[in-house]
């Protein structure tokens, strides 16, 4: 069986036509939503950081970035973060991962303002998320189940393994597939025979960051299988799945081209969101 291959090029080109249509609809004098990005000295953040400005160029949506101090601690990022909050100019806040060794993930939770929390980080979008309220979700897991819906691929009863575990895809990925009626299993890097579970999945998603750790043996006959993993390796992008896996899978996303567009494209949704232009979309409620 050859996989099909479920691009995410067509999928962020049909969000850009629909953040068109919002932003088309919004009064004159409505100045166009901001995005401020908090950019650490990190070459792949970098690089994330001029894609989002790209797209958001094209978009006609506002981007500025903040670079972070490699000794930037705890104290100095909450003064950053307060400034950003008062500020009525900025619309939405994203702090670009990895962030510097001083500042914990748990403190980003606790200092970024939730009305201007574009990735859903915060303490306060988290829990929603975790009650099955979401109102702002992370833009990567939201991505990936944008990107099935638009490939027709249900999700509501099916078995859903996810690979990772951390708080910016794989665990706001497990809360969104429960929400969407999913049955889901966990797994880590403390996941004893992992490919027992991974052989066990209808849907397939993998956000390790281990270069090919799913191998096509690892993966049921027609299972589904989203790829979220980002490694360079010789230059090149590769992903968490290995390639040969479109043989037995029904379909796969590339490694690039495949989530990493979606999630640029929801990071615009978001910012709409929180600029109050989008109340509603299919998969997040009307704000609360
Ligand atoms: P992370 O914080 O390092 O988390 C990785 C998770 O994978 C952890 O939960 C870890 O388990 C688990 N894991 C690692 N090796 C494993 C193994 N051999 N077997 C089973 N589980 C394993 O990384 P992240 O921020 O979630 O990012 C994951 C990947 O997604 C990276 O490649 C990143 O570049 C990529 N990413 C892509 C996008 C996109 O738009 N496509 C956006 C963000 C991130 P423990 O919890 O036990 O350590």
């Amino acid at each position: 069986m050859a996989a099909r291959i479920l691009s995410g090029k067509s999928v962020a080109e049909s969000l850009h036509t629909r953040i068109q249509q919002v932003l088309a609809r919004r009064a004159p004098d409505h100045k166009p939503p901001t995005l401020t990005a908090l950019l650490p000295n990190d070459p792949s953040a970098q690089a994330y950081a001029r894609a989002i400005r790209k797209q958001f160029s094209t978009l006609h949506l506002g981007y500025q970035a903040i670079r972070l101090e490699d000794t930037l601690d705890e104290s100095e990022f909450q003064i950053i973060l307060k400034r950003l909050a008062e500020d009525e100019s900025v619309t939405g806040i994203l702090a670009l991962q990895p962030l510097p060794k001083g500042v914990s993930r748990g403190s980003l939770a606790r200092l970024m303002p939730p009305t201007k929390d574009v990735d859903g980080v915060s303490f306060e979008q988290q829990g929603r998320l975790a009650i099955g309220s979401p109102w702002i979700a992370p833009s990567t897991p939201l991505g990936g189940l944008i990107l099935l819906q638009h490939y027709g691929i249900e999700v509501a009863g099916r078995h859903a393994v996810v690979i990772g575990r951390s708080p910016v895809v794989g665990r706001p990925l497990a809360l969104l597939l429960l929400a969407r009626d999913a049955t889901v299993t966990i797994c880590h890097s403390r996941t004893p025979d992992l490919a027992r579970l991974t052989r066990q999945a209808d849907l397939l998603f993998v956000a390790a960051g281990h270069p090919h750790l799913v191998k096509p043996d690892m993966v049921a006959p027609g299972a589904v299988v989203v790829d979220f993993g980002v490694s360079v390796r010789d230059g090149r992008l590769i992903g968490d799945v290995d390639p040969a896996v479109a043989e037995v899978a029904s379909a796969l996303t590339p490694v690039p081209g495949g989530t990493g567009p979606v999630t640029t494209a929801v990071l615009a949704l978001n910012l709409l969101r929180l600029a109050g232009l989008l109340e509603e979309h299919d998969f997040l409620p009307a704000a609360p």
